[in-house]
C-alpha cells in the first residue's frame, strides 16, 4: 500500500505545500488504491480519473507559478452521488436518474473545485439517501472495509467506505437523519452534520429539505474541520443558508482543551437497546473526559421517545413532494407503456420502474400523511413533536455545552439483517435523528472497538445551533486522548484489505 494513501489530508496538504509531492502523485496513488480494492468495497458509483488528474495537474501548475492556494489544494476528495456535478453522472442511487449529467455544479462541488480539491468520483448511497446500510442503492451495496460481509452504514456508506478503505482522504456526505454520522460510526471514521444552513444545499438532490444538511467525512477530526471550513459559508442560491460565518473549525480542532467544559449525557440515549460493547466504550470515554477536568452532567430529553415516529412522518411528507419532479418529463428515465400511453400512464410506468421499494414506501406514507383527512393527525402532530424536541435540546444546553451519546445502537450489522424489516432499520436512527429535527450540529468520531465483535463504535457529540466549533474542540481532544491510550489511530486497526 502506498504511504500516501494512509496520510491524513492535513499531512498531504503539508507535503504538497512544501513541494515534496505533487497533487498528480497523490491523486494517482488514490486511483491506484481504488483499482485494487473497489471491486470488493464498491464505494464508487462513478470514478472520474481524467477529470481528477486534470484538476490535480492544474493545482500543481498553479503552485509552481506561485499562485495563492487554499489549505487543502491538491488533496483529492470523493463526493456523494446526490450532489450535482457537471462532469459526472448524478444518480442519487436511483435508476430513475441513471445516466443523468446535471447542467450545473452543486455549490459545495463548486467550492471544492475553487479550493483545488481534485474530485475522484461519486460515492454510493441508499436510493435518494433513504436508508442506513446502502442496501437500498439501486446499484448494489457498498461494503464495510472492517468486514466485507457487513454494511458500511447508510445512506452515505459510499463516502464512509471510501475514506475507511483509504481510497480517498476526504469525502462529502449528506445527513438528513444520520447519513453522515452512522456510517462514520460503523467504519471508524469521523463525520459531521453541520448546523442546518451552515453548508449550502444548492445542488443537493433533496430528500427532506427541512432536515437535509451537507457535511464533511474524513479519518480524523482535524481533516473533517478543514473540510467543513472549505464547504461552509453563505450561499445566495440557498434560501435557508445562514448569513453569518461560524468561525474556523480548523482553529477549534487545534485547541485540545476541555477543562471546565460541561458534557451532558442524554439519559434517553443510553442503556436499553444499545449493544453492550457500545455502552462500555461510551462509559470509558465519559471517564476520560471526567478525569481530564470536564464536568459530566446528566440531561433528560423526554420527547426523544417520539423522535423516530415524528421523523418518519416529516421525512416521507417532504420526500413525497420533493420526488414528485421525477415524472419522466424533465429528467432521466422514461418508460412508455405499449398501449394507451397517456401522460399519466407514462409517469406511472416510469415511477414504477424507476423507484425502488423503500422510496415507494416513503412516497406512499408521505402522501397519506399529507392527505386532507390525515394532515393534522399525522403531519401536524409530528411538527408538534419536533418543537418539543427542540425545547428538550434548549433545556439540555442550558446545563451543558456539548451533549454526548453513542452514535448508533449497534456496530455494523450484516447484509440482509434488517432489509426486510423497515421498522428495525428505522430504529437504528434513534440517536442521530433528534439533531436533524432541531437543526443542530452533530459529529461522530471513533470510540474504540466493541469487545464482542471487534468492530468500530462511534461516539456522537452535539452542540447548540451555530456552535459547530465546540464539536471540533471536544472531538479533537477525545481523539487525542484515545490515540494516547491505543498507541495508534483507530483506523489503523482496520484490516489491510489487499484484494484484487
Ligand atoms: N436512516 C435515515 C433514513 O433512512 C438516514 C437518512 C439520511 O440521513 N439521509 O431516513
Amino acid at each position: 500500500m502506498s504511504d500516501l494513501i494512509r496520510k491524513t489530508a492535513a499531512e498531504l496538504a503539508g507535503l504538497l505545500a512544501s513541494g515534496e509531492v505533487s497533487s498528480v502523485e497523490v491523486t494517482k496513488a488514490h486511483l491506484d488504491r481504488s483499482a485494487a480494492v473497489d471491486k470488493a468495497v464498491h464505494s464508487y458509483l462513478y470514478q472520474n480519473p481524467e477529470s481528477a488528474l486534470a484538476s490535480a495537474a492544474e493545482v500543481d501548475r498553479a503552485r509552481a507559478a506561485g499562485e495563492k492556494l487554499g489549505p487543502l489544494a491538491g488533496v483529492p476528495i470523493a463526493v456523494k452521488d446526490n450532489l450535482t456535478t457537471t462532469d459526472a453522472p448524478t444518480t442519487s442511487g436511483s435508476k430513475i436518474l441513471e445516466g443523468w449529467i446535471p447542467p450545473y455544479d452543486a455549490t459545495v462541488v463548486a467550492k471544492l473545485r475553487a479550493a483545488g480539491l481534485p474530485i475522484l468520483g461519486k460515492t454510493n448511497l441508499d436510493e435518494f439517501a433513504m436508508g442506513s446500510s446502502t442496501e437500498f442503492s439501486a446499484y448494489g451495496p457498498s461494503r464495510n472495509p472492517w468486514d466485507l460481509e457487513r454494511i458500511p452504514g447508510g445512506s452515505g456508506g459510499g463516502s464512509s467506505s471510501v475514506v475507511s478503505s483509504f481510497q480517498a482522504p476526504l469525502a462529502i456526505g449528506s445527513d438528513t437523519g444520520g447519513s453522515i454520522r452512522f456510517p462514520a460510526a460503523v467504519t471508524g471514521t469521523v463525520g459531521t452534520k453541520p448546523t442546518y444552513g451552515a453548508v449550502s444545499r444548492y445542488g443537493l438532490i433533496a430528500l427532506a429539505s427541512s432536515l437535509d444538511q451537507v457535511g464533511p467525512v474524513a479519518r480524523n477530526v482535524l481533516d473533517t474541520a478543514m473540510l467543513q471550513d472549505v464547504i461552509a459559508g453563505h450561499d445566495p442560491f440557498d434560501s435557508t443558508s445562514l448569513p453569518e460565518s461560524l468561525g474556523s473549525m480548523t482553529e477549534a480542532a487545534k485547541k485540545l482543551d476541555i477543562k471546565g467544559m460541561r458534557i451532558g449525557v442524554i439519559k434517553q440515549l443510553s442503556g436499553e437497546g444499545f449493544q453492550a460493547g457500545v455502552t462500555a466504550r461510551f462509559n470509558e470515554s465519559l471517564n476520560l473526559l471526567a478525569n481530564a477536568g470536564a464536568d459530566i452532567v446528566e440531561v433528560s430529553c423526554p420527547s426523544f421517545e417520539y423522535a423516530i415516529a415524528a421523523y418518519y412522518l416529516i421525512l416521507p411528507a417532504e420526500a413525497s413532494s420533493n420526488l414528485a419532479k421525477f415524472d419522466s418529463v424533465r429528467y432521466g428515465m422514461r418508460v412508455e407503456p405499449n398501449e394507451n400511453a397517456t401522460i399519466e400512464r407514462v409517469m406511472a410506468a416510469t415511477r414504477e420502474a424507476g423507484f425502488g421499494p423503500e422510496v415507494k414506501r416513503r412516497i406512499i406514507l408521505g402522501t397519506y400523511a399529507l392527505s386532507s383527512g390525515s394532515y393534522d393527525k399525522y403531519y401536524g402532530a409530528a411538527l408538534k413533536v419536533r418543537t418539543l424536541i427542540q425545547r428538550d435540546f434548549d433545556a439540555a444546553f442550558a446545563k451543558a455545552d456539548v451533549l454526548v451519546s453513542p452514535t448508533g445502537p449497534t456496530t455494523a450489522f450484516k447484509f440482509g439483517d434488517k432489509i426486510d424489516d423497515p421498522l428495525a432499520m428505522y430504529l437504528n436512527d434513534i440517536a442521530t435523528i433528534p439533531a436533524n429535527l432541531a437543526g443542530i450540529p452533530g459529529m461522530s468520531l471513533p470510540n474504540g472497538l466493541a469487545v464482542e465483535d471487534g468492530l468500530p463504535v462511534g461516539i456522537q457529540l452535539l452542540a447548540p445551533a451555530r456552535e459547530d466549533a465546540r464539536l471540533y474542540q471536544v472531538g479533537a481532544w477525545l481523539e487525542q486522548a484515545h490515540e494516547n491510550i491505543w498507541g495508534k489511530r483507530m483506523i489503523d486497526f482496520a484490516p489491510e484489505l489487499e484484494v484484487g
